[in-house]
């Protein structure tokens, strides 16, 4: 069985037509017709690949989440009816907003879908909020599969997931209590596909494998008990991202016909499950990784699910851990990897290869597979015997920590880079402009030459140098034309990663990403960014401020190897960032930004495995940055919204500045820092670069002013919230004189409240 297929086509079909449509360029019949033609692709692979039970409703033109928004007729009164002819574009409202008459419509928020990359929409609930059957969305497309001959499995979001997935519209909103009017939708939508004939459906309840209360626990059995109750489909519950841990008794008793768990992340659960699951109820086992790229070893799966074969027989399902949407498309479009590499790898289309030979392993034994288990069994022992940890993976406990406090770092800071009170900055990107972007594919493709390709970066940087002089800025950045992409671009200099041509995955609607893959030793083979740094600061006198991707977001953002824990990849990480953070220094670069946007979402889902990970996650990034001397300064900078829970792991991270997000929260977390023992610099952002519109120098004093209240005027800096490089030089000089402006303004009020009138003698 399969849990899902990635979304967006082998050739990033999706993408096409989408933006197409959004554009005007497609109609939206042919938009229609592209996703209806994407699903008959994914049902007829997985039907050839020999899949029995193969999913159905997989498939969305944006989010999962927001199409069950729209059958159970979720929608926010904002966004009106809804009526059949307008759907379309309201569902793409309610994904990106739109431009009205009457103003601009906001979209629903997006957030992390567990501890993914990929970002769902946040449905927004409240008293208010009444449901009805919207869409027939999986009935329809169980319809449409079975036109093709083909008996699918629809996938749901399960209830209770669904609600507590969503944000309360009101304070104090219980959001569980909206289950007796959240159900007849439910019962309905299940009832039609019970009148279709349909066999089985899949409620997907990932909340069953985090830390639940009484209440949360409770209403899954409401819940299931109501569904239970009217004409239904066999229900399979399905879990994923981890293990079912002290929900298992719960889970394992819900009135279900059936039970997915991952068994990647959670092996152990498979024996209490074998005793506990009610005779009758089918297994499934999610054992091939729907999360990594790595082949499954077949041998290892088999001995595995043997015992469990056993005792359940044809009520064994064999399945991936979780949708394959996580992983790309296919392998076979990936003509350029080292062979060797390429051997140990499966995407999306070869792990429905993997899951058809594990159930025909299991139950033909396992000589009907030989070939297969030949081929899986070279190349466990060749990743078994390929050099193991080689570079310096230890965890050190000297390195990572700088010998001098924060006080004394800022005294010896003042005098290697003296600045006025307030200094202003940015956050390091700038701009990426169509031409950058076109000479960096005419350099990729062999169409602009290393050199020409270089002169061009340097033309950028200077370009940007210049404008931030003549701004008035005080710490500058070079910009960072060349980089493609935070990680991308670390990756492609560091040993032991590997880039793909097709590895595109869904980050979120159209947005696709390709993550590197890392599969060895890493450690630096050259310098990444010494060349355009030194080039950005012999342009000038001001200081340039180094930029460098921290190890943590490397690692959550790459394929990373599974045959060692990933504290210790990660710690090799750090050493070569450590290297290159050194060579900056040696440079003359004296203030030097470690960026770690991914340390909160890599997040373990449980409470009690979130300690271990931020304390090995902070190591990490003091290990990269800890060998400095004590002037030289380390920045960092974090953009999300809810800082409360690892404000800990930000002090821990015993940087010299943090810039943060702040100009939307209103400055709350300059309470939450100055509350806590932090004695770094903050450089609260009081430009919200995701906003349009180009705030006042009146408006970022006014923030300013606000974050002197919660902190002392000489550990506070002056920047935007976030980095520029999806803004326009049309906003980003007006924003960024009036932000120098807003600076100065603060700053000659202080002068003139300290010193009183008549003794100013200027
Ligand atoms: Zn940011």
């Amino acid at each position: 069985m399969n849990l899902g297929m990635p979304r967006i086509g082998p050739g990033r079909e999706l993408k096409h037509s989408v933006e197409g449509y959004w554009e005007g360029r497609v109609t939206a019949a042919h938009l229609i017709e592209t996703a209806r033609q994407h699903r008959a692709d994914g049902w007829q692979t997985q039907t050839a690949a020999g899949i029995e039970s193969v999913p159905n409703n997989d498939f969305s033109l944006y989010d999962h989440v927001l199409d069950t928004c729209c059958m159970v007729g979720a929608v926010p009164d904002r966004f009106g009816s809804g009526e059949p002819a307008d759907q379309l574009d309201t569902y793409f409202a309610l994904a990106r907003g739109a431009q009205m008459p009457t103003g601009t419509l906001r979209p629903l928020e997006m957030t992390k879908w567990f501890d993914t990359n990929y970002h769902y929409l946040v449905p927004e609930l409240g008293p208010e909020t009444q449901f009805r059957l919207g869409s027939t969305k999986p009935i329809d497309e169980h319809a449409e599969a079975r036109r093709l001959g083909i008996e699918t499995r629809p996938v749901l979001v399960g209830p209770v997931s669904f609600l507590l997935l969503a944000k309360p519209t009101a304070t104090g909103f219980s959001l569980l209590d909206l289950l007796p009017r959240l159900l007849p939708v439910y019962q309905q939508v299940l009832a039609q596909l019970s009148e279709l004939g349909c066999e089985w459906v899949q409620l997907d309840e990932p909340l069953l494998v985090t830390d639940l209360s009484a209440n949360e626990r409770a209403a899954f059995v409401d819940a299931y008990s109501t569904l239970a109750s009217s004409q239904r489909p066999r229900c399979l519950l399905a879990t994923y991202f981890g293990q079912l841990g002290d929900n298992l008794e719960l889970a394992a008793g819900l009135p279900v016909d059936g039970l997915h768990v991952d068994l990647v992340r959670g092996p152990e659960q498979l024996d209490p499950l074998l005793d506990r699951l009610p005779a009758g109820t089918v297994l499934s086992a999610g054992v091939v990784d729907g999360r990594n790229v790595w082949r499954n070893d077949l041998r290892h799966s088999l001995a595995l699910l043997g015992p469990a074969q056993q005792r359940l027989g044809d009520r064994l399902w064999v399945g991936p851990s979780c949708s394959l949407q996580h992983v790309p498309h296919d392998l076979d479009l990936e003509t350029d990897l080292d062979p060797r590499l390429r051997s140990r790898l499966a995407f999306a289309r070869q792990k429905l290869d993997e899951l058809v030979a594990i159930a025909r392993g299991l139950t033909r034994g396992s000589d009907a597979i030989r070939e297969a288990l030949a081929t899986s069994d070279k190349v466990a022992a060749d990743r078994a015997g390929s050099g193991k940890t080689t570079a310096r993976a230890v965890s050190a406990p000297s390195a990572s920590r700088r010998a001098a406090s924060p006080h004394q770092r800022r005294q010896a800071q003042r005098q290697t880079t003296p600045l006025p009170s307030l200094p202003t900055t940015t956050i390091g990107s700038f701009p990426q402009t169509t031409e950058i972007r076109r000479a960096r594919q005419q350099h990729a493709s062999g169409h602009l030459s290393d050199e020409d390709y270089g002169r061009f970066c340097e033309a950028e940087i200077e370009r940007v140098i210049r404008a931030q002089e003549s701004i008035g800025l005080d710490v500058l950045v070079h910009g960072e034309p060349e980089r493609n992409d935070m990680v991308q671009y670390f990756a492609e200099r560091l040993d032991g990663f590997a880039a793909t041509r097709h590895g595109w995955v869904q980050s979120y609607g159209t947005r696709y990403v390709r993550p590197p893959i890392l599969y060895g030793d890493v450690t630096r083979g050259g310098p990444m960014t010494i060349r355009w740094m030194v080039y950005a600061q012999s342009l000038t006198t001001s200081p340039v401020k180094g930029m460098l991707t921290g190890p943590v977001t490397i690692l959550e953002w790459s394929f990373v190897r599974d045959d060692q824990p990933r504290a210790d990849t990660c710690r090799q990480i750090a050493w070569a960032i450590r290297v290159e953070v050194a060579d900056l220094e040696s440079a003359g670069i004296r203030i030097i930004q470690v960026d770690e946007p991914a340390l909160r979402e890599g997040m373990p889902l449980r409470r009690q495995d979130r300690d271990g990970y931020l304390d090995w996650a902070t190591e990490c990034f003091r290990l990269a940055t800890a060998g400095v001397s004590d002037g030289t300064q380390v920045h960092t900078h974090m953009c999300y919204a809810e800082f409360g829970d690892i404000i800990d792991a930000i002090i821990a991270l015993d940087a010299d500045v943090i810039s943060i997000e702040a100009a939307r929260s209103g400055m709350g977390v300059l309470t939450q820092l100055s509350k806590s023992n932090h004695l770094a610099d903050v450089g609260p952002g009081v430009w919200d670069i995701h906003s349009p519109t180009v705030p006042s120098a009146e408006e970022m004093a006014t923030l300013i002013e606000q974050a002197l209240d919660a902190l002392p005027v000489d550990r506070v800096w002056v920047n935007p919230d976030c980095g520029l490089k999806t803004r326009r030089w049309e906003e980003v000089l007006p924003a960024l004189t009036n932000m120098v402006a807003a600076a100065r303004s603060v700053r000659e009020r202080l002068v003139a409240d300290v010193i009183p009138e008549g003794d100013l003698h200027f």
